[in-house]
């Protein structure tokens, strides 16, 4: 095991310089120890990346779309060449299994080839016009200056999210991952030089919710990504005026058990959607809705698949659950199994934090059964290793309760009935619907996001979608 990250700079403009604001040791909740610092902004320093990313970013949006392409191919190579390096110190940050962490690497490296291919092929068109004299067409240009803002639990995989995508069409990029997780950003920033990528397209600029602030109102900035929770985004909303944004926030599951439903695989899907990456995952299992018709069956599976999670340290390949990232996470994991025993909820498994561990985040898988509508574990994202069952009559019922959610991020749904399976994919009401697996269930050619007015956020990531995000529609009109 890696036992430092060592002590780590600012990527600004192709260089790494100290941060005016200071530093801040990083401690991982894996070890316990302080494995290195990193460097804090200071306005002095969000001026500098700001002006370095619009100054490249203007030259960079006049390179063709096969050299950008090539640089985005070498920087997945370049990811791929250093895997196991990235995802060792990913693991040490975050907390998450290793070979989670190792799968996050590749999914970032696909990513910047997947967008180099779509970047290459992405065309307008020519319109027809009401005018002899007049020829119109569409075409793609970059947006700008993107401020990119990042959350904890997928420290590689959600940069390159948004940074394939924005330099594959010629934007330029200021990013904020969290100070406590910006270790393997900023070792990625050596890939990008190593690729030949100008410098000034990509900064990291590590720190908190100030940072994020400053960023967002920086009239440098032209468009914000970001990924995080809901009450984060509703800020950077009203902060950000009239620039562009793409906004991926917090999710609520459900995953909804019918009547005819395999409930082996359910209870698998389920199980699996709350322990990957500890259930801190946007579209992790979050609630499930269950028909009371297979409601015991479903629960003796969930319990016995629970009872094959492996907890304990994420270097080790047995373990299919590590540590919460953070204190904030597990105190809310606390809180709402509290509320939810307090309201009636029945506890199967776990329910605590193991002790024994180097540090006091590794929590117990945990199962609860007949988990009050009304209770947290019900109502807000838990973000930790829980399966909530909650039970309904009929599929009426259980959409009605599905929706009655004021999330609305990924769905599953468990049927073998293909025109039951068609009404929840078009009924629920969230962004994608996944039929016979797991919430946690993605690909990464997937178009992601919230639905509309459902507290989510909204554009998409994934394929085409996130370049159109990035992108603006230029028309021009020819007189001939
Ligand atoms: P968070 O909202 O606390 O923080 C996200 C980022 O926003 C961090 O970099 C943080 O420093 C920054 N930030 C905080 N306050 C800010 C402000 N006022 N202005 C600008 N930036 C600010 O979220 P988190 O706890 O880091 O991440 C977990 C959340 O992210 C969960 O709700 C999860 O569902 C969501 N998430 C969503 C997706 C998705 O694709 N929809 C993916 C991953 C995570």
């Amino acid at each position: 095991m890696p036992e430092t990250a060592g002590d780590v700079q600012l990527f600004i403009n192709g260089g790494y310089r100290d941060g005016s604001a200071g530093r801040q040791d990083v401690v991982s909740p894996v070890t316990g120890q302080v494995i290195g610092s990193v460097g804090i902004p200071g306005q002095d320093d969000i001026d500098a990346a700001v002006g370095a990313a619009r100054a490249a970013g203007q030259a960079w949006a006049r390179v063709n779309v096969f050299e950008r392409a090539a640089v985005c191919h070498a920087i997945g190579d370049g990811i791929t060449a250093r895997r196991e390096e990235l995802a060792r110190l990913q693991t040490l940050e975050q907390g998450k299994p290793l070979l989670e962490s190792l799968a996050d690497v590749d999914e970032a490296a696909t990513l910047f080839h997947l967008h180099a291919e779509d970047a290459v092929r992405l065309t307008g068109e020519t319109i027809s016009s009401t005018s002899s004299a007049k020829r119109m067409f569409t075409f793609y240009r970059p947006v700008g200056t993107w401020a990119i803002i990042t959350p904890w639990n997928f420290p590689l995989l959600m940069f390159a999210e948004f940074v394939a995508p924005g330099l594959a069409t010629g934007n330029s990029h200021v990013v904020k991952p969290p100070a406590h997780t910006a270790f393997t950003v900023l070792r990625a920033t050596q890939i990008l030089r190593d690729a030949g990528l100008p410098d000034g397209l990509v900064n990291v600029l590590p720190g908190e919710g100030p940072t994020g602030h400053a960023l967002v109102q920086h009239p440098g900035i032209d468009a914000i990504g970001f990924i995080g929770s809901s009450a984060t985004g509703a800020k950077i909303q009203a902060n950000a005026g009239l620039k562009r944004s793409i906004m991926e926030c917090s999710g609520n599951g459900p995953l909804v058990v019918l009547s005819d439903a395999d409930v082996a695989a359910a209870a698998k899907a389920a199980v699996y959607g709350a322990y990957l990456c500890s259930g801190q995952v946007c579209c992790a299992t979050e609630r499930v809705l269950v028909d009371r018709a297979v409601h015991d069956a479903f629960l003796e599976a969930v319990v016995a698949e629970a009872d094959a999670v492996r907890l304990g340290d994420p270097f080790d390949e047995e373990t299919t659950l590590g540590p919460l990232n953070n204190e904030a996470v597990a105190a809310k994991m606390d809180r709402h199994v509290a509320d939810g025993e307090a309201r009636g909820a029945k506890l199967l498994r776990g329910g605590r934090r193991q002790p024994g561990h180097p540090t006091d985040l590794y929590y117990e898988f945990t199962v609860a059964d007949k988990v009050p509508a009304d209770s947290l574990l019900a109502t807000e994202e838990s973000f930790g290793p829980v399966v909530p069952v909650i039970t309904a009559d009929g599929d009426d019922d259980l959409l009605q309760i599905a929706n009655r959610d004021r999330l609305g991020l990924q769905a599953a749904v468990f049927t073998r009935d293909i025109s039951r399976a068609y009404r929840f994919i078009e009924e629920l009401a969230v962004g994608q619907v996944v039929v016979n697996d797991s919430t946690c269930w993605w690909d990464v050619n997937m178009p992601f996001g919230g639905a509309g007015g459902r507290g989510t956020g909204w554009g998409r990531i994934g394929g085409k979608h996130t370049l159109l995000g990035m992108t603006d529609l230029r028309t021009a009109a020819i007189s001939l």
